[in-house]
């Protein structure tokens, strides 16, 4: 290995280093370092590599070196559904997007944006121009998208290709029910075919889980155009002529247990650590926390500090904060 070798192996190294850990352990396991830097083309079993890193990982690893900078820009099949979500949703604006659309060229299937706030209207209306058979369009909370801008684009997209079945529209700030008439009318959609959604099978990524074509509906109680939520309660069921209508609204008109997703009246709640609704009797089957006897929802019962083996249950977020401070206060 001639100077100039050894020198690339050793950068190589430092950058590989820098790598998130995922990405460590995918090429680690297939052991592609020397190969990437000895050859010129990359080793084949890196394409499978990267169809399983998200679009974080893919820009990361583009800046390890040439090569696979290359190798990513120039599969087209890693760009035909781009997901932004957490860490680079605060960061990527209309520029960004438009740029890691365009590697697509023309051909993107799914945009999905969870809580991009930087993209707006115009920003978004240009990548739809490009790329006119999108067949999912996912903007829940990305606040700088109107309702208007909205209407717009979906409109731009069904003119254009009649592709898109599928839109997100959670956290979009002032949509009507004319609003929706228009997305019912471009995508074809029977609204009384849509399917009830329940709090419970919702969980963290709600855009992701269900199956309708539409995430938003008017909502009977407030009439906003929001997600609605049906109650998974037998008692509420079998009390209604209209089984599962009574409480049926958005989550600010009818509470919902992060336990059961069954509607609670506030009054009969159990006090959580996380602040969050739950009923009483999913309250009473959560582990409590030792000092406040509060326990977390099971959403954020990956918070659970456990205590070591010898003792048993945890100690909530506040209690702990609560007990360094009377630890570090001069008596
Ligand atoms: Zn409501
Ligand atoms: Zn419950
Ligand atoms: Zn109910
Ligand atoms: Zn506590
Ligand atoms: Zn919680």
């Amino acid at each position: 290995m001639d100077v100039s070798q050894t020198e690339n192996t050793k950068n190589h190294q430092i950058t590989m280093l820098s790598l998130p850990q995922s990405i460590q352990d995918k090429l680690s396991g297939l052991k592609l370092g020397k190969e990437l830097i000895k050859t010129s083309q990359p080793h084949e079993a890196m394409f499978l590599v990267l169809t399983c890193l998200n679009l974080f990982e893919l820009l990361t690893l583009s800046r390890v070196c040439r090569l696979l900078k290359d190798a990513i820009d120039d599969d087209i099949l890693l760009w035909l559904d781009i997901v932004v979500e957490s860490p680079l949703n605060m960061r990527i604006n209309d520029d960004k997007l438009l740029k890691f659309t365009s590697k697509a060229q023309g051909r993107l299937r799914s945009l999905i944006l969870m809580n991009c706030v930087r993209i707006t209207d115009d920003g978004l209306h240009k990548i739809i121009e490009n790329n006119p058979h999108l067949e999912k369009l996912y903007i829940p909370s990305c606040t700088q998208l109107t309702p208007d801008g909205v209407v717009r684009v979906v409109k731009s997209l069904t003119d254009q290709s009649n592709k898109l079945k599928f839109l997100r529209l959670e956290n979009v700030h002032n949509l009507t029910e004319e609003h929706l008439q228009i997305f019912h009318s471009c995508l074809k959609i029977n609204p009384e075919e849509q399917k009830p959604k329940v709090y419970l099978s919702y969980g963290l990524f709600p855009a992701l889980s269900d199956t309708n074509a539409i995430d938003v509906e008017v909502c009977p109680k407030c009439k906003d155009v929001k997600l609605v939520f049906e109650c998974p309660r037998e008692t509420c069921r079998s009390k209604n002529k209209r089984p599962l209508q009574a409480c049926k609204g958005c989550l600010l008109c009818i509470p919902r247990c992060e336990g059961c997703g069954g509607c609670v009246d506030v009054d009969e709640t159990g006090e959580t650590a996380c602040l969050d609704v739950v009923c009483l009797d999913c309250w009473l089957q959560l582990p409590k926390c030792n000092l406040c006897n509060k326990p977390y929802c099971h959403r954020h019962a990956d918070n659970i500090q456990w205590s070591p083996p010898y003792s048993s249950g945890f100690v909530c977020d506040t209690c702990s904060a609560e007990m360094e401070q009377w630890l570090a206060s001069p008596c």
